[in-house]
């Protein structure tokens, strides 16, 4: 008998129509209960491990639930986490890199209520069980029918039930009432055991005429690092990088990921991602620059010496940067 865990956590898959808006309301056992056609032979454990909106979670919340999600997948031959698709992506590159790669763990949710006619949750989740059933080690995303991987996944649409992709990386596999069709195996993503807690680290946006400002307000507030998130395939306003090298020369990590949604960073233009390059950022590959933030917070966490140098390893290892 298969054993599988569902550790649910909130997210729209949970909610009902309350006066205040969407509000979480059923537990893991009423999640499972919706589901159609159960993978079988399975003995499915619920655990409601949170009930929030994923917009409310914290960085003390995603490394708690790193380390419950270590302990129950020890205990289980597959786990599936229930979350908010606003956080997911973030929530899932956490597990990600952190996952200890036995067991296959994935993550899913819903873009319709529970309470909806015809909602997708029991759908997504029935597709996870019986992917995580199938057995591939490692953190996924199901959603919509795909599975993608946890590195590189981005909520692509606000409200279309296929509201995740991967560009250039998924999906690695498609399930159905048939069964799973693979395509793909993403590599091992894991940088480091669960943080006790994440340290601080901003994402400070780049929009045309941007000062350094933000820059250097995330650091007064106590940020340990910084991700731009720059234009096109990794630029900024001399402004911004005039203050990312200072923040270099001072020994604070900054990370530069684009915030075009697709695609590599690289320091190709001169005054630009060059100087930036130049400077010591760390080019976060195809991450989106919410990835790339948890990427840097777990390597001052687990890699306090050397951070970027862990970070800059652990990217050629999967594929983020380019190798040879
Ligand atoms: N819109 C979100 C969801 O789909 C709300 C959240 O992230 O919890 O679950």
């Amino acid at each position: 008998m298969t054993r599988l865990a569902l550790l649910a956590t909130g997210g729209t898959i949970a909610t009902r129509a309350t006066e205040a808006g969407r509000a979480v309301a059923a537990d893991a056992a009423e999640l499972l209960a919706a589901v159609p056609h159960l993978p079988a032979p399975a003995e499915v454990t619920t655990l409601d491990v949170a009930g929030r909106l994923s917009f409310a979670a914290g960085l003390d919340d995603l490394a708690a639930l790193a380390t419950t999600v270590r302990a129950v997948a020890a205990e289980h031959d597959g786990v599936v986490v229930t979350h908010g698709t606003d956080t997911l992506e973030e929530t899932a590159a956490l597990l990600a890199l952190t996952h200890d790669r036995a067991t296959p763990v994935t993550v899913t949710g819903a873009q319709r209520p529970f309470d909806d006619p015809a909602p997708d949750g029991p759908g997504n989740l029935g597709a996870a069980l019986r992917w995580v059933a199938h057995g591939r080690p490692g953190v996924t995303v199901t959603f919509a029918g795909h599975v993608l991987p946890a590195i590189g996944v981005r909520k692509v649409h606000t409200a279309a039930l296929t509201a995740f992709a991967a560009p250039g990386r998924g999906p690695l596999a498609e399930v159905d009432d048939a069964g799973v069709r693979e395509h793909a195996v993403a590599p091992d993503a894991s940088l480091g055991d669960p943080p006790a807690a994440l340290p601080r680290v901003d994402v400070v946006a780049q929009y045309v005429g941007a000062d350094a400002h933000a820059l250097d307000a995330a650091v007064a507030a106590g940020a340990r690092g910084v991700v731009v998130a720059a234009f096109g395939a990794g630029n900024a306003t001399p402004a911004v990088v005039a203050g990312a090298r200072a923040l270099l020369e001072r020994g604070v990590p900054v990370a530069v990921a684009s915030r075009t949604g697709a695609g590599p960073v690289e320091g190709l233009y001169a005054g630009g991602g060059a100087e930036l390059a130049r400077a010591g950022a760390l080019f976060a590959g195809d991450l989106s620059p919410w990835q790339a933030r948890l990427l840097l917070a777990l390597a001052l966490a687990t890699a306090p010496e050397d951070p970027v140098g862990a970070a800059r390893a652990w990217m050629a290892r999967t594929g983020v940067a380019p190798g040879p």
